[in-house]
């Protein structure tokens, strides 16, 4: 009736996630006043709407189902197979449908390719055992297209002739895949022999045909039923849950269409054989939001020790993200082949967190979540969903529930110097050394930075705390000496808009920290982050250090609107810095409670053994007693925002 209902109502999708949200919420309520599982109880709603959903199909079709489908599967009558077949075409509103067996997986195959079928429905992956290889092999070798899926739960029994017993058991017959997912019954069985048969259910008629009490063959309990078998053991799976996934398969996409359905896609790529091509695939997938539910790496034919990737996951080309991501995805491999979308049946809805116990003093950032996708800024901006990055400078995550310290001096002055520096901003908790060895001064005459040799002092500084570092990159030229040593890029305020720089950052593979410019709007800051973007690296993390305005009190006028603004258009990680924004240190600790508060994921501050002597910025360094302080203002405040220090 609800599936009449909304298809009289025209555009009604079947699923609805805000409105089930809500009813969710109500069992929940409900179940915690009744003394029940709130967690438990979802689940089974949860449950009852997934199968709501299939019961719902029949009423979406675009088009002609072809009635009475003739539909191969693997094996004989009373296998695996073949129930999975009626299951999905039950949903599919083919009760008529015929399934026929054949003895391989490429008999069907080929029946298909004949035309003598119009589907075949085949086992692609078992949660005990993994792929079916050579299930696998046939999807990418041949020109077949995934229209649909379906999941099994397997139910092993071990099945005699009438009058035998366990102990008599000498034999076991079954497939292969039945065999491996029983090793343990097998194991706990005395001086039993296995022996591979082509289908469960065949092994349990041939055994019903030799009436031989020392024979017994491992299949369903309908087979084993069928064959005039006795069940001499349940559950004889290692596991207790024993799914197959099933794919369905034909020569040409379907002309059904099921509108309002979750969907999946599946496709196989060709990752190019250099450093990092897999992981840019990969990151495109992320980039654009989408859940991979599957990913199998098989060998190329004819090309030794290169691979392809399968890939599954959620969603359909048509979605506009997705779509997005399969153009990526082609711009950065050599080969894409999309196999096929079809209704999303293995994954199950994701039940709620388990409800945790509330912390008081927790209230989760407020920033309002505005999903947008602006043309301007394609990759930087928000997807469909609302999605937060996180980047990673080798262990030490910025963005999502984390806050970073970044700390350090403006300038490397001498190993003495930067190993005091480390030392002191390690023991406030910072997770990310700062230094510059390359410094853009206003005056000519000013210190220019210790270049390379600076940097490695840094380096060692940061190794003897186990701190990542990050330095500022000035020109094209050094960089490639530079990516050779630091963790993470920095672009100063005065490079922000050099588009070259940006360009030639965005070949490289190490995070950057992207500054503000002092009078760029907060639209040309995420430019250059696209910039950045658009070579392929795409772990930016923007930083506000202050613009310049009319007001002389401070070096810069820090912006912390620029902060939830930023927090709406893209789904990079923020932080601030407030030391040059400031000019004087003490406005630092005010300007940096202010920025955590107003969402910032970290802080990036200059700090000084002896700010004194600093040969640079020594105006805004921090002491040792300041940075103290710091820590601990921000502290409470990092914990109301429910973030963690990373
Ligand atoms: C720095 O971080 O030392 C620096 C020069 O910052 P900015 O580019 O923001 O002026
Ligand atoms: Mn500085």
């Amino acid at each position: 009736k609800i599936g009449e209902a909304k298809s009289e109502h025209g555009d009604t999708p079947v699923q609805d996630a805000e409105r089930e949200r809500g009813v969710v919420d109500a069992w929940r309520r409900e179940a915690e006043a009744l003394g029940l599982s709130p967690y438990f109880v979802s689940r089974i709603l949860r449950e009852v709407l997934h199968y709501s959903h299939r019961g719902q199909e029949k009423f979406r079709r675009d088009g002609e189902a072809p009635s009475a489908a003739r539909v191969g599967f693997q094996g004989v009558s009373g296998a695996y197979s073949e129930s999975a077949v009626e299951k999905l075409f039950t949903t599919r509103g083919d009760t008529g449908a015929r399934p026929q067996g054949y003895p391989t997986f490429s008999a069907c195959v080929h029946a298909l390719e004949r035309g003598e079928l119009d589907y075949v429905l085949l086992p692609v992956e078992n949660s005990i055992c993994g792929s079916v290889q050579e299930v696998v092999q046939l999807l990418t070798s041949r020109k077949l297209v995934v229209v649909d899926e379906e999941v099994c739960t397997i139910d092993h029994c071990l099945a005699g002739s009438k009058g035998s017993s366990l102990a008599a058991i000498r034999t076991v017959r079954s497939h292969p895949i039945a065999l491996l997912q029983c090793q343990r019954a097998l194991d706990e069985l005395d001086a039993v022999e296995t022996e591979t048969w082509f289908d469960t259910s065949a092994a349990a008629e041939s055994v019903a045909s030799k009436d031989d009490p020392s024979v017994a063959a491992i299949c369903s309990s309908e087979a084993a039923e069928r064959a005039g078998l006795e069940i001499l053991k349940r559950d004889l799976a290692d596991h207790d849950s024993n799914q197959t996934r099933f794919l369905l398969l034909a020569t040409k996409p379907d002309t059904v269409e099921i509108n309002g359905q979750p969907m999946k896609t599946s496709l196989v790529f060709e990752a190019q054989h250099r450093h990092g091509a897999l992981l840019e695939c990969l990151q495109v997938f992320e980039d654009h939001d989408v859940n991979l539910t599957r990913l199998e790496s098989r060998p190329v034919p004819d090309k030794p020790w290169e691979y392809m990737f399968l890939v599954d996951f959620e969603g359909h080309p048509d979605e506009p993200e997705v779509g997005r991501a399969l153009n990526e995805l082609q711009r950065v491999t050599g080969h894409v082949r999309v196999l096929g979308s079809y209704p999303n049946r293995s994954t199950a809805p994701v039940p709620p967190p388990r409800p945790r116990p509330a912390r008081s003093a927790t209230t989760k950032s407020t920033t309002p979540p505005r999903t947008i996708v602006d043309p301007k800024l394609p990759l930087s901006s928000h997807g469909e969903k609302h999605r937060t990055s996180v980047v990673s400078v080798k262990d030490v995550r910025i963005g999502a529930d984390t806050f970073t310290l970044i700390s350090g001096p403006c300038a490397i002055e001498n190993e003495a110097q930067v190993r005091a520096a480390a030392t002191m901003v390690h023991k406030h908790g910072a997770a990310i050394l700062r230094g510059g060895a390359f410094k853009p001064r206003s005056s000519p005459y000013s210190f220019q930075g210790l270049g390379l040799p600076g940097l490695d002092m840094l380096v060692e500084a940061g190794k003897t705390h186990g701190m990542p570092v990050v330095t500022e990159v000035l020109r094209i030229e050094d960089l490639a000496g530079i990516v050779e040593r630091a963790d993470m890029l920095q672009v100063g305020a005065r490079n922000m808009q050099n588009f070259a720089l940006l360009r030639a950052i965005g070949q490289t593979k190490l995070p950057v920290l992207l500054k503000r410019g002092m009078s760029a709007t907060i639209e040309e800051l995420l430019q250059a982050a696209e910039y950045v973007m658009a070579g392929g690296n795409h772990r930016v993390v923007l930083c506000e250090r202050g613009i310049r305005t009319f007001e002389t009190a401070t070096r810069a006028t820090l912006d912390v609107s620029a902060i939830p603004v930023l927090k709406q258009r893209t789904h990079l990680p923020v932080i601030v810095d407030p030391s040059h924004a400031a000019g004087v240190r003490d406005l630092v600790v005010p300007l940096a409670l202010a920025s955590a508060a107003a969402g910032a994921d970290g802080i990036i501050v200059e700090a000084h053994p002896n700010p004194a002597e600093a040969l640079c910025d020594k105006d805004q360094a921090l002491t040792d007693e300041l940075l103290g302080e710091l820590v601990r203002g921000l502290d409470p405040i990092v914990t109301a925002a429910g973030r963690t220090w990373s």
